[in-house]
């Protein structure tokens, strides 16, 4: 009864401690001070219910630590399966023995036991023959109920400081990100945020286009095989699985799922959650661990709610991308605006400062179009705005840039060209212009062309435009339907 009483005190004290390793060290202190046992081990159930783990251990290293024991094999194995101590007085006829040290001549395995549900075993050996005794295993079975309240508690402890943990990591998140108007800074804040808050490896964020996903961002201490901007092959793997079901996808490892395609080399587990917002699927956020059994069901619900955050995030982004895009088109014609043009052209200058290189602009204006919108109306005056916009977008290049620059005037930066070809340019679209048949116009469209050159005709935004409009009043003066250079001031073509 006395020893019962000691016992009693001894397990209490255990209980009064929430951390996991505290509470192994007390357990073990107790078997070693109580039971006079010089080995001991502490083995706990893995998530997956399909090994047994040594957690900690005492005396000779009979059982490492992170040793883990598969399903079915050994004594521990047997007190799990039919929830009782298991006993073995002579480990040499005990075919259930798993032989790890030659000392060892009988060892009892009790199961640790939350309401039905095993959550490890306590094992012990001995290197004497039926070294335990009725009384022994009895008193290890009650301090067994004992310590595995503690753990229980030490695990619930755990889960809930880790749920405090989450809920400001998704705090953070929101936070971060409702900030963050630039998407490849935002992805990439979200992508660093979720290592740090989550303990995870890798984080990458894939965006779909289409039936497929691109890498977007991505960022960590894995050694990628992907490149950022790489589209995916559409259907396959688990960031496909998790975007054409709309769920999240868990692989705890990796190795064994059939068509793994590994994006970072050291991966072993990897969880992917949809990007969802209204029902539109944005992408994937994709989060990878170089360790086995990475995920669990517990870290679905925290990441997706930082999914949630994340998609109405990206929405924002893309919605301000479009604002700024729309901020910058011209409403009639689609084509870039004056506000845009002001913009470039500053940027063009300064970069063809910097590099002492040549650019060119070009004024273009439609002859005598006020007659044509009073002839033929308002609207097919419009359709003429947008075709000629068109004509001129066309002509060009990528890198050139045609603007609206207010009625039926247009703007055009032509980067790295001199004004020569700049005229060669005009020339071309004067052209195209004169000859295309605009429905519903009986006789041709044409355009005056105004060109001049960085740095012959001037070196500031000002000098430079007002050196172009003055080329094109020059050809409007020498009877329109032509091409003026700023420095010639001579027609360049003549008209039909
Ligand atoms: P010029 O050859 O000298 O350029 O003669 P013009 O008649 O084209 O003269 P100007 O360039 O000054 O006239 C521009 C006209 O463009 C005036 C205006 O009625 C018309 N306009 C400006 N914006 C629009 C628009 O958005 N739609 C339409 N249909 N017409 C517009
Ligand atoms: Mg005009």
């Amino acid at each position: 009864m006395q020893k019962i009483a000691i016992l009693y005190d001894a397990s209490q004290a255990i209980l009064s401690t929430f951390d996991l390793d505290e509470v192994l060290n007390r357990i073990l202190t107790i078997i070693r001070d109580f039971f006079q046992l010089q080995n001991g081990a502490v083995l706990l159930m893995d998530k997956s219910g399909q090994e047994l783990q040594v957690r900690a251990h005492l005396g000779r290293s009979n059982l490492d630590v992170g040793y883990r024991i598969p399903k079915g094999k050994g004594l521990t194995w047997a007190a799990a399966e039919i929830k009782r101590p298991v006993y073995a007085p002579d480990v040499s006829k005990d075919p259930r023995y798993l032989r790890r040290v030659d000392e060892t001549r009988s060892e009892v395995a009790i199961p640790l036991m939350v309401r039905d549900e095993v959550v490890g075993v306590l094992d012990f050996q001995s290197d004497q023959l039926d070294y335990f005794d009725l009384e022994k295993i009895d008193l290890l079975t009650l301090f067994s109920t004992q310590a595995s309240m503690a753990l229980e508690n030490a695990r619930l402890y755990s889960a809930e400081r880790r749920r405090t943990k989450q809920l400001e990591a998704i705090n953070a998140v929101a936070k971060k990100t409702t900030r963050v108007l630039d998407l490849d800074e935002l992805l990439t804040v979200v992508c660093r945020l979720l290592m740090d808050l989550f303990g995870i490896d890798h984080a990458a964020v894939l965006l779909a286009e289409g039936d497929s996903l691109r890498v977007r961002a991505h960022e960590g201490r894995l050694t990628a095989n992907l490149t950022m901007g790489e589209i995916l092959s559409p259907g396959s793997g688990l960031a496909a699985r998790s975007l054409a079901s709309g769920r999240s996808v868990i692989e705890n490892d990796v190795k064994t799922v059939d068509g793994y395609i590994a994006g970072f080399a050291e991966t072993q587990s990897e969880m992917c959650v949809p990007l969802v917002i209204f029902g539109e699927k944005l992408g994937v956020l994709a989060l990878d661990s170089a360790r086995k059994n990475a995920f669990d069901n517990d870290d679905v619900q925290p990441l997706e709610s930082v999914a949630d955050i994340c998609a109405a995030a990206i929405q924002n982004a893309h919605n301000f991308d479009r604002m700024k895009q729309l901020a910058y088109v011209d409403g009639l014609t689609g084509i870039h605006n004056r506000r845009f043009f002001e913009m470039r052209i500053v940027e063009e200058l300064e970069r063809a400062g910097r590099f002492q290189g040549r650019m060119s602009v070009i004024m273009v204006d439609i002859d005598h179009f006020k007659k044509m919108n009073d002839e033929f109306g308002h609207l097919l005056g419009d359709e003429m705005l947008r075709s000629v916009s068109t004509i001129l977008k066309q002509q060009l290049r990528k890198m050139d840039m045609v603007c609206r620059y207010g009625g039926d005037e247009f703007a055009i930066v032509v980067p790295e060209t001199t004004g020569e070809s700049a005229v060669r340019v005009a020339e071309k679209l004067r052209r195209q212009v004169e000859t295309h048949f605009f429905p519903g116009v009986p006789r041709p469209v044409t355009i005056s062309c105004g060109v001049a050159d960085y740095p012959a005709h001037g070196v500031t935004r000002d000098e430079v435009v007002a050196a172009a409009d003055a080329a094109l009043y020059q050809a409007k003066q020498l009877g329109r339907n032509k091409v003026a250079s700023a420095d010639m001031k001579k027609e360049y073509s003549a008209s039909r």
